[in-house]
């Protein structure tokens, strides 16, 4: 695995283990070129999935895009990460095993809104007043750029717009 730091071809795995849920292998790593630790994650992945973006682009299903979306959402709510983590892998699972390779960019935000109205009002709202306006941004990374824009550093709290009535779909 290349050194995220200094772009070093090779780290050494200093240590492996299972996450909590068991869904994956946490390991930590570092660079022998620059000293850098970092940790990366093994995950089942049980299709190749291709995310449909609104302009008709296709780029590969990246868990973590998605996962750093939830966690824009949950900021400063309290909302375990490994309850994020949980939301994203199940997330993933569900659309891996909708039979779909190729996945419309606003099913991962339904999916997102369904899972995060279950686990923190706040958070939810949140996410879909973003969401809305996401149908007019060009992809899902300005509307996730747009979520952490809403949440800069030093925010306590957010002033909630009205909670949406329904959900566009
Ligand atoms: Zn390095």
């Amino acid at each position: 695995m290349r050194c995220p730091f200094c772009a070093n071809d090779d780290s050494q795995v200093k240590d492996s283990r299972p996450t909590e849920d068991g869904g994956a292998i946490r390991r930590r790593r570092q660079c022998p070129a620059c000293g850098a630790r970092f940790t990366t994650f093994e995950r089942v992945q049980l299709r190749e999935l291709t995310v449909v973006k609104k302009n008709g682009k296709r780029e590969a299903f990246d868990r973590e895009k998605l996962a750093r979306s939830i966690r824009l959402a949950c900021r400063k709510r309290p909302v375990p990460s490994d309850r994020i983590e949980q939301m994203a892998s199940g997330i993933a699972r569900q659309l891996e095993s909708s039979g779909d390779s190729e996945i419309d960019v606003r099913r991962i935000g339904e999916c997102i809104m369904d899972a995060l109205h279950e686990v923190d009002e706040v958070a939810y709202i949140r996410f879909a007043s973003v969401y809305k306006n996401f149908h007019e941004a060009d992809d899902f990374v300005k509307a996730v750029d747009a979520l952490g824009g809403l949440l800069p550093d030093g925010t306590p709290e957010l002033p909630l717009p009205a909670p949406p009535k329904a959900r566009g779909r």
